[in-house]
């Protein structure tokens, strides 16, 4: 037999459906959890960033404002103004061109002589103990004349310019006597190493601009105190302005990079919040969160031109490996979990393909030897063959399959009883067929039959072979005196007589009424004729009973022929011999043997 059809078909099904049953909650899983956690991380985060950014934007506000107040203050005071109004004087009654001149004189001999000595005392003075009062703060402070001369530096040594008129802060602070409070840009600057970032303030008396007042802020440490909170560990806070621009950045000093649009644009739109990006500022390639909030400047007077005509926004981000890092543990661990849950599950699922697979292939084994023991017997012996009984499956699943085991056990043993019903039907049928009904001895048919096997083997091998041939005598008269059905048994009594008078290899039989043939196989005139006067001595001794105490005597008439003889070339010479020599017996009286 080829392999199995259909088994392995089953295992594939199964581990396949284990496996998809296993990995489909797995991957679902996986991506809610990437879904719903990723969300929750962002706006956890987005909301943190929010709150640092909104508090430092608030810290800073307040800083500079104060900052602002106080050069505000400065540049009012008494020695500024007087110093600025008193430098004004050296210019009355010249032309322009004369000033300009005389500016530019005086700016060239303050290059090359580094004097300070013209300075105004008092203002410079002033400029000193306020740069004393705030330490490290302002790298330069200058106050200028209304055409851009200096008046008085602090430090004295680092004004070295003498003509401010050219900058755009002094330009913005100045404007033609309308001037403003004017904040520059930050700036980079390589000699300090560190930010810094210029303010210019008018310098008034009775509502006209004398001079105006310039302060070199030094910003990086304003910034870095503001900026130093942390949430986490790569959490840091910027300083941008609304184009995107970073104007300080606590990890990267050098400002040589800027948000992306997308995030400025974010910023633009709402005042302050947090928002996710796809790049982030710092790791390139990586989606990052950030949170963000205005610095807001509550000066009124202040020169459109400040802060590049640009709003200030602090705002944070982190390392988005820091930020994402819950969510890849999580992950990490979800996939751990469920890769351990699906092992299982496979493992499960061989075994449970194997109780169920294991007992089938016995059951479909053993249904194939049924079939290839009925198959290897030819057609007509497989309702005569030996019962072959099937051993009991040994099965103990304790379910379904041991049921259908039992089931298939059941089905083997009816069949097997139905098919020796067949068998015993098909016996009966066979007797039937060879019996006489009335006295169970062989039939005409049977006897004719057998009588030709046994002629041809006398034939085959010259043995003797005889045959006589019985008549009841005057049976008509029986039947006429006691009825049919006594005649009957009468029948039954003398075959069973018969029977008792032969034994093997003689085939005794009832060919007619009551006329009976029997063979005698290797059986000689002699013996023939003894065995036929024996039967009819014993008939003649045996009393026959037919009912209740009465009873009968018989007597039988035999013809008797014997083979080899020069007359007999088939059974027909033989029977017919025997016939005639049964006829001659009634015809010489009856109860006598007669040879034929
Ligand atoms: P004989 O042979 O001696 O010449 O006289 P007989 O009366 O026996 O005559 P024959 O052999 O011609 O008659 C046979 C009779 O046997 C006829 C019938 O009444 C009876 N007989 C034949 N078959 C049966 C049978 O099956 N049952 C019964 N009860 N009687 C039968
Ligand atoms: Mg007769
Ligand atoms: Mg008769």
């Amino acid at each position: 037999m080829s392999k199995p059809p259909g088994s392995l078909n089953l295992v594939r099904k199964l581990v396949l459906a284990s496996i998809i049953v296993g990995l489909l909650p797995m991957i679902l899983g996986f991506s809610l959890t990437y879904v719903s956690q990723r969300g929750a991380i962002q706006k956890t985060m987005g909301s943190a960033f929010q709150v640092l950014a909104h508090e430092t934007g608030a810290k800073l506000s307040l800083l500079v404002n104060d900052l602002l107040d106080k050069a505000i203050e400065l540049a009012r005071s008494d020695a500024l103004v007087r110093a600025a109004g008193e430098a004004d004087r050296k210019y009355q009654g010249l032309g322009p061109e004369a000033v300009r001149e005389r500016v530019e004189r005086a700016a060239a001999h303050w290059k090359s002589s580094k004097d300070s000595e013209r300075m105004d005392r008092p203002a410079v003075d002033m400029l000193e103990e306020f740069r004393q009062r705030n330490p490290a703060q302002y790298h330069l402070l200058v106050l200028t004349d209304r055409e851009g001369a200096v008046v008085a530096a602090s430090p004295r040594r680092a004004a070295t310019r003498y003509l401010y008129r050219d900058e755009i802060e002094w330009e913005a602070a100045f404007d033609e006597g309308r001037g403003k409070l004017f904040i520059g840009d930050t700036t980079w600057d390589p000699e300090l190493s560190a930010y810094t970032l210029n303010v210019a303030i008018p310098v008034r008396r009775n509502g006209e601009i004398f001079g105006v007042l310039i302060l070199n802020h030094t910003v990086d440490r304003l910034f870095k105190s503001v900026t130093d909170v942390h949430i986490g560990h790569s959490d840091h806070t910027m300083l941008a302005a609304s184009d995107g621009s970073l104007l300080f950045c606590p990890i990267f000093q050098i400002k040589n990079h800027t948000l992306s649009k997308g995030f400025s644009q974010a910023i633009f739109r709402e005042n302050d919040g947090w928002t996710t990006t796809q790049v982030d500022v710092h790791y390139p390639g990586r989606e990052a969160i950030n949170g963000f909030a205005p610095v807001n400047f509550k000066i009124e007077d202040f020169s459109p031109k400040s802060l590049g005509g640009q709003r200030w926004y602090i705002f944070t981000s982190q390392n988005p490996e820091e930020t994402y890092a819950p969510l890849r543990s999580l992950l990490h661990w979800t996939a751990f979990s469920a890769g351990i849950g699906s092992v299982i599950l496979i493992v499960l699922a061989v075994l449970v393909v194997r109780t169920i697979v294991r007992p089938i292939t016995l059951l479909r084994t053993q249904a194939r030897d049924i079939i290839q023991g009925i198959q290897s017997l030819p057609m007509e012996r497989r309702t005569t063959a030996t019962p072959y009984v099937l051993p009991k499956i040994d099965i103990h699943t304790g379910d379904e399959i041991e049921d259908l085991a039992g089931t298939f056990y059941e089905m083997t043993g009816v069949l097997e009883r139905t098919r020796r019903f067949l068998v015993e039907t098909t016996h009966r049928l066979e007797e039937m067929a060879i019996r006489d009904e009335l006295t169970g001895l062989y039939n005409r048919r049977h006897v004719l039959e057998e009588l030709k096997t046994e002629f041809s083997r006398s034939v085959r091998f010259s043995l003797p072979l005889s045959c006589m041939e019985i008549d009841l005598d005057f049976f008509k008269d029986v039947n006429d005196r006691y009825g049919h059905q006594v005649g009957d048994r009468i029948l039954r009594q003398i075959s069973e007589l018969f029977q008792k008078g032969f034994r093997e290899p003689d085939i005794l039989a009832r060919i007619g009424g009551e006329e009976f043939l029997v063979i005698l196989p290797q059986t000689d005139v002699q013996g023939a004729l003894a065995k036929a006067e024996r039967l009819r001595e014993q008939v003649t001794q045996h009393v026959f009973t037919i009912d209740y105490g009465r009873t009968i005597r018989l007597t039988i008439s035999i013809g008797v022929a014997v083979y080899p003889d020069e007359r007999i070339q088939n059974i027909d010479h033989l029977v017919k011999i025997a016939d005639d020599a049964l006829y001659q017996s009634k015809r010489d009286g009856r109860n006598r043997v007669s040879r034929g």
